[in-house]
């Protein structure tokens, strides 16, 4: 069992007593309508939550992974999407921190930590997801900076957020390639294009935008902490922090789908009794159970070894993979506790149906997850 300590309890009751005065009541009219949740938003402005992981000193709440994690959890219990403007914004955060120079720091972390700078991560392209290498977005050294140009997919926050980390190649014969990517901080102006919101299947009401750089001007203290043709290194390092995220996401969204089944399962009756009283519906409830709290362990056992700034791209991967097929899992198996209920849009299990596949698929693929778990795994285990 995952125990928190007395501040973080803390802060998951304010957190949970938000989500349920604030996020819960509005969240399936919003979804449904894809309507973006300004106030929600707002409200986790002024709770501070913009600036979770940057230090106190840039004027953040300077929090652990580990806690960030828990916050993540309760607000993706109450609607999944409300976690989307703190994500990347917080990936971002995390880079600039840590690979930015004091400068950068000065001037970007301060906005991003109180939410008046609202932040994105423009990594993917229409052809380059799994395979950042492939990206060909470019940027090309001018006298004071650089002109990027080229388009970016997939990027969450892209129309209200005002200021990303964009990868794009400054060599584009390095060989190999991830050797020519270098990560800039971008502001929106002349150049930059969001080209349109992309509809999903769930993930709804917060924004998932195309955009486009057409001359896209870059000033050189820009570059992320100065140095070019890092920006791979960089930016995946920030991933992992994602992954935690995305983990924390996926146990959120299972436990909602649990709580509404395990509470269905007992008010409906068939044949004389609550349904959590036939041993097939049990059997579901049990499974369940038992994948949401090993998920949450995957999860806060990754979160820690990071706190501790220890190497933890294996449990991370480990615990992205797990927390999210849970959840895939969990609402599927929630779906079916509340037969044909499940299926109509009045309740919020098809909503958490629609939202689970995302997890799967954002923050690196879990096909991807496998491959770094096992890759990690055969080094831990030198041939004897
Ligand atoms: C709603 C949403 C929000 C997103 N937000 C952002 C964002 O804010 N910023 C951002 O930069 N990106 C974002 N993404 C993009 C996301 O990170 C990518 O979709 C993801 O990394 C997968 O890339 P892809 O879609 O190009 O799939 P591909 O890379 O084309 O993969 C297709 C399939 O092939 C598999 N595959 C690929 N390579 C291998 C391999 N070596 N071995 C085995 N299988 C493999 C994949 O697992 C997948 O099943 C978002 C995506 C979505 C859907």
């Amino acid at each position: 069992m995952f125990t928190p300590d007395k501040i973080q309890q803390q802060i998951v009751a304010s957190i949970r007593q938000f989500v349920e005065r604030k996020v819960i009541p509005v969240a399936s009219r919003l979804e449904h309508n894809d309507e973006y949740p300004h106030e929600i938003v707002a409200g986790m402005k002024e709770l501070g939550l913009f600036g979770c992981n940057v230090p106190e000193e840039y004027g953040g709440l300077g929090l652990s992974y580990t806690t960030f994690a828990m916050i993540v959890e309760e607000l993706s219990r109450g609607w999944m999407s409300v976690v989307g403007p703190i994500g990347t914004h917080s990936v971002i955060c995390d880079i600039i921190n840590r690979f930015g120079t004091e400068e950068q720091r000065r001037e970007y972390l301060p906005g991003l930590a109180s939410g008046e700078r609202r932040g994105g991560l423009a990594l993917s392209e229409a052809d380059a997801g799994t395979d950042v290498q492939r990206i060909s977005t470019v940027a090309t050294r001018t006298e004071n900076g650089y002109l990027i140009n080229g388009s970016k997919m997939w990027i969450t926050n892209g129309r209200y957020g005002d200021t990303f980390v964009l990868a794009a190649k400054t060599d584009t014969k390095a060989d190999p390639p991830h050797k020519g990517i270098s990560a800039f901080i971008v502001e929106k102006g002349k150049g930059f294009n969001v080209v349109r919101d992309i509809d999903k299947l769930g993930y709804r009401g917060v924004e998932t935008c195309e955009l486009y750089f057409d001359n896209l001007f870059v000033p050189a203290k820009n570059l992320i902490g100065g140095r070019e043709n890092e920006g791979f290194k960089q930016v995946m390092t920030g991933l992992e922090s994602e992954r935690i995220n995305v983990a924390a996401r996926g146990v959120g969204l299972a436990r909602a789908a649990f709580e509404d089944a395990i509470h269905y399962a007992q008010q409906r009756h068939t044949f004389n009794k609550p349904i959590c009283e036939h041993q097939a519906i049990q059997i579901m409830l049990a499974e369940m159970g038992v994948k949401i709290e090993a998920a949450r362990l995957l999860t806060y056992s990754a979160a820690e070894k990071k706190d501790r700034g220890e190497r933890c791209d294996l449990e991370c991967g480990m615990a992205k993979l797990f927390a999210t097929e849970t959840a895939q899992e969990v609402a599927w198996q929630a779906m079916r506790v509340h037969g044909g209920a499940g299926y109509s849009k009045d309740l919020n299990v098809e909503r958490y149906y629609r939202d689970a596949p995302l997890l799967v698929i954002g923050g690196g693929t879990n096909e991807l997850q496998r491959l770094v778990i096992a890759r990690r795994l055969v080094e831990k285990y030198p041939v004897k």
